[in-house]
C-alpha cells in the first residue's frame, strides 16, 4: 500500500539473531516488511570491509564460510565500550554495527514503503538503563528518530490482543475482557518471561525477569563443545583453537538443531581440521541430555517471576511463545509439563515482536506524540484507547554511606528508592546534606541491583549536580529526584531546598555516548555502502 506524503510508522524488533520491521497501515494492521532478499527475517550479522557493509544472510554466510571479519550477537554486547572481535583490523563500537543493521532494514523496507523517519524499537523486558540508552543511540546514529524504546514482550501481547481480534473488527480485542499472558520469549541470545495482564484496553506488565546470555547461541554452543570433544579424543587435536573453525562449527550446529526441530531423529555435523575429518551423529536423546541445564534454567526463572506475580498457573490463561528458540520441541514440552496448559504458538514467534512494536507506534500517533496525522479515524479511536504499563526490571537505589559506630566500620550501602518491579513510571526523592560547606557541586552514584552492598550492584552512572549556588553551609539540603519514565529510562532532578533552585543534573555513564559521539559515528555509518 503506498503512503506517499503520509510519515511511515514502523516497529523494529532489533534482535540478537535476526532483526525484523514492520509497518502499520493507516487502518492500523500490522505487516512485517521483506528485506531485499524477499525475507521477513535480517539476520543481524555484520561483514565489513573497506567502505561496505554487508548485512543479513550473507554476511551470516561468510561467517559460516570461515571469514573472521563478521559481526554477530552484537545486541549481547550493548552497553559495552567496544565490540569484542575487531573487523578489518579494526575496532566498533556496539551502538555502530548496531546502528548499520538498523540502516539495512530502513533501507530495504524504503523500497517498499517510501522513507522512514521514525521508529519504535524494542528491548528485551530486563535491559538496563545502559542497554537502553545504548539501542536508542544506535536509532539515532542510523538517522532515525526513536518514538520510543519498547520490552518486548509487552509488543508480543500487542500482536497478540490484535492478531486475536481479527473477527471482531476492532484492532485489539480481548476474549472475555480479561486475560493473564505469560510471555516466555527465548531468543538466540537473550531469554526472559513477563507476565502480562490484559484487561480491556490495558496492558499491564506484572513482573519479568530474565538472562543476559541465555538463548539458542548457548544450545549451538553446548553442541559445538560436545563435537569439539569427540575430535579431541579421535585425533588429539582441538579444533575450537581456530576461531574461524569455531564459527563455521558452530553454523553447523544451529543448522542440526533446527533438524530436530522438525521432528527427525538424529542430524549430522561434520567438523574439519589439521587434515582430520570427523562426522558425529546428534541424535535428539544426545542433543536433549547437553542441554538439560539451560532449559531447566529458563524452567526456574519462569517459576520465579510466577511467584513475583503472585500467581499459580492455574490464574494464568495462555502461554505466548516468542523467539526462535521456542521451536525446539523441548521447550513447550517442558512448559506443558511444569503449566499443564499448551503453549501458543499460533502467530510466528520469530515476527510478533516487531508487528507490536509498529502498533506500539500506532498508540504513540494517535496520542499525538508522532508527529503527523497518519491513521484513519477509526484505527485513530481504537489505538487511542489502548494503555500499556511497564515495571522495572531493577531495583534503582544510590550508594549511602553507612556507619557502625561499635565496630568503627564504614561502608556503601544500596539505598533503594524504587524496587523492582514497580509500575512504570515512577519517581522517587530523597534529602541529602551537603557534606562540606561551599561546594560547587556534588556526586551520586546511581546503582541498578538488588544486592546490599553498593559494589556488588552495577554503578549506572553518576548523578553530578553541579552550579550550586555560592557559599551552601555544609549539612544543606539537597533533594534528589530518580525518575523512571514508561519506557525504562532513567533521569535524574536534584533541588537546592535552601534557595529552591532545580540544580544542573546530568547522569555520567562510563561508557555512553556524547552528542559529538553520536554525530561522528553517524557520519561513518552515512559514509558506507550498505548492502
Ligand atoms: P533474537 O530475538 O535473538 O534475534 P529469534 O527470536 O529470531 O532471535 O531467535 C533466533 C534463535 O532461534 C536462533 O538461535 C536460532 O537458531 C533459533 N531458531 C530459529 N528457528 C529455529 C528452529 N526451527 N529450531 C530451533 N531453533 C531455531
Ligand atoms: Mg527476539
Amino acid at each position: 500500500m503506498s503512503t506517499v506524503g503520509r510519515e511511515n510508522l514502523v516497529g523494529i524488533d532489533l534482535g540478537t539473531t535476526f532483526s525484523v520491521i514492520a509497518h502499520l497501515n493507516a487502518q492500523g494492521t500490522a505487516t512485517v516488511i521483506p528485506n531485499s532478499d524477499a525475507e521477513p527475517l535480517t539476520p543481524s550479522a555484520i561483514y565489513l570491509e573497506g567502505n561496505t557493509a554487508i548485512v543479513g544472510q550473507a554476511a551470516r554466510e561468510a561467517a559460516a564460510s570461515g571469514s573472521g571479519d563478521v559481526a554477530m550477537f552484537v545486541k549481547r554486547e550493548l552497553g559495552r565500550p567496544v565490540f569484542s572481535r575487531a573487523l578489518g583490523g579494526r575496532q566498533y563500537r556496539p551502538e555502530t554495527l548496531s546502528a548499520i543493521v538498523l540502516r539495512k532494514l530502513k533501507q530495504d523496507a524504503e523500497r517498499h514503503i517510501g522513507p522512514i523517519h521514525k521508529a519504535v524499537i524494542t528491548v528485551p523486558a530486563f535491559f538496563d538503563d545502559t542497554r537502553r540508552k545504548a539501542t536508542q543511540d544506535a536509532g539515532r546514529i542510523a538517522g532515525l528518530e526513536v518514538l520510543d524504546i519498547i520490552n518486548e514482550p509487552t509488543a508480543a501481547a500487542l500482536s497478540y490482543a490484535a492478531e486475536g481480534a481479527g473477527a471482531t473488527g476492532k484492532l485489539i480485542d480481548i476474549p472475555g475482557g480479561q486475560m493473564t499472558v505469560l510471555v516466555y520469549d527465548l531468543g538466540g541470545g537473550t531469554f526472559d518471561v513477563t507476565v502480562v495482564k490484559l484487561a480491556d484496553k490495558h496492558f499491564e506488565t506484572i513482573a519479568t525477569d530474565g538472562a543476559v546470555k541465555l538463548g539458542g547461541k548457548d544450545w549451538d554452543d553446548k553442541v559445538v563443545e560436545y563435537v569439539a570433544q569427540e575430535f579431541r579424543q579421535q585425533f588429539n587435536a582441538n579444533p575450537l583453537d581456530d576461531e574461524q573453525r569455531r564459527d563455521v562449527l558452530a553454523a553447523q550446529a544451529e543448522k542440526a538443531k533446527r533438524v530436530l526441530s522438525r521432528g527427525l531423529p538424529s542430524a549430522t555435523i561434520e567438523c574439519f581440521h589439521e587434515g582430520h575429518n570427523l562426522k558425529v551423529k546428534l541424535t535428539r536423546e544426545k542433543f536433549e541430555k547437553l542441554t538439560e541445564g539451560l532449559l531447566s534454567h529458563t524452567h526456574i526463572v519462569t517459576d520465579l517471576v510466577l511467584q513475583q506475580a503472585k500467581l499459580t498457573w492455574n490464574q494464568v490463561d495462555r502461554i505466548l511463545l516468542v523467539g526462535g528458540s521456542t521451536k525446539m520441541q523441548m521447550v513447550p514440552a517442558m512448559l506443558q509439563n511444569i503449566s499443564g496448559k499448551k503453549p501458543d504458538n499460533s502467530l510466528d514467534p520469530d515476527q510478533v515482536v516487531a508487528r507490536g512494536a509498529a502498533i506500539h507506534a500506532g498508540i504513540l500517533a494517535a496520542r499525538g506524540n508522532a508527529g503527523e496525522l497518519v491513521l484513519d479515524d477509526g484505527a485513530l479511536e481504537e489505538l487511542g484507547k489502548i494503555v500499556v504499563g511497564n515495571v522495572n526490571a531493577y531495583s534503582l537505589g544510590v550508594a549511602a554511606l553507612k556507619e557502625d559506630k561499635v565496630a568503627k566500620k564504614r561502608w556503601r550501602v544500596n539505598d533503594i528508592l524504587i524496587p523492582k518491579n514497580t509500575r512504570l513510571p515512577a519517581s522517587f526523592s530523597r534529602i541529602y546534606p551537603l557534606d562540606r560547606a561551599g561546594v560547587s557541586s556534588v556526586k551520586v552514584p546511581i546503582l541498578e541491583g538488588e544486592a546490599p552492598n553498593a559494589e556488588d550492584n552495577i554503578t549506572i552512572g553518576e548523578c553530578v549536580i553541579s552550579d550550586l549556588p555560592p557559599n551552601l553551609p555544609a549539612r544543606s539540603p539537597i533533594q534528589v529526584r530518580l525518575h523512571y519514565d514508561g519506557s525504562g529510562r532513567i533521569s535524574v532532578m536534584a533541588l537546592d531546598m535552601t534557595g529552591g533552585r532545580l540544580a544542573q543534573v546530568e547522569i555520567k555513564r562510563e561508557y555512553g555516548l556524547t552528542e559529538a559521539d553520536i554525530e561522528r559515528e553517524r557520519a561513518f555509518v552515512d559514509s558506507l555502502t550498505i548492502q
